[in-house]
């Protein structure tokens, strides 16, 4: 193929738009935040999973102190009832009284023992209450980082995005009045390798960075200006210019 050198010069510019471009759209897909807020919500999961028993045991605890409540207050009632027969002066038979008496003293050391359950209840809750609140706050800390980097992300994203519509706007230029035929070529060595021109600079091709050999070179040297000649090893379309060395 033939084309007018300058349009060959011309690729360079469209080749520089295109890896910009390439690069961005890379960049947009890997956004490092990403890989953060992904790492943080697999934390926040592993935190999260160990505050199901936390709260399930305050919880539990939670009942169990409602229950001892309510057992010692049935006890305390029936106490009063009893003290009340005694006060209002309606057991008067003196054995009634002592069995009475002796009735009253074994629900006082039932409330004691009740007392004394309810009280570690509400210790072991209180713990269990603690702990289910550091895990809360770990994970409400764990929130404010994803919501944190997740914001940093949308930040990073737009000016990536405007930069890549900046460069897609470049390219329209670029390519006006190139050859049809050279931009074909090019566009499909880009879409096989990722790079469709480069340029041929101290005997060195520009796009897959190997030195052209010297049977090559001999070739490249001996080619009119017009002709569009490829690099052998990786096929972009090899521009030379001042410094290619040749
Ligand atoms: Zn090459």
């Amino acid at each position: 193929m033939k084309a007018d050198p300058f349009a060959q010069l011309k690729l360079l510019d469209i080749a520089e738009i295109d890896a910009r471009v390439l690069r961005l759209r890379h960049a947009l897909k890997n956004l490092p935040e990403t890989a953060e807020i992904t790492a943080l919500q697999g934390e926040r999961k592993k935190v999260d999973d160990t505050g199901i028993d936390a709260r399930t045991r305050r919880d539990d605890l939670a009942a169990a102190q409602a229950k001892a409540e309510k057992d010692v207050e049935a006890v305390r009632l029936r106490r009063g009832k009893e003290q009340q027969r005694i006060d209002a002066g309606q057991v008067t038979n003196p054995k009634d009284l002592e069995r009475l008496q002796v009735e009253l003293a074994t629900i006082d050391r039932r409330i004691a023992v009740l007392e004394d359950e309810e009280l570690e209840v509400m210790e072991q809750l209180e713990a269990a209450t603690a702990t289910a609140a550091e895990i809360d706050a770990r994970v409400a800390g764990i929130d404010e980082r994803i919501a944190e980097r997740s914001a940093a992300r949308a930040t990073r994203a737009a000016a990536t995005e405007a930069e890549l519509a900046e460069a897609s706007e470049e390219r329209g230029p670029a390519i006006e009045g190139m050859p049809q035929d050279l931009l074909a070529l090019y566009d499909r060595i880009r879409e096989q390798s990722g790079i469709g021109a480069a340029e041929l600079r101290a005997r060195q091709c520009g796009g897959c960075r190997l030195t052209v050999d010297p049977a090559e070179l001999g070739r490249i040297r001996a080619a009119l200006v017009a002709d569009v000649v490829r690099h052998d090893e990786c096929g972009v379309i090899l521009v030379r210019t001042a410094e290619s060395g040749l």
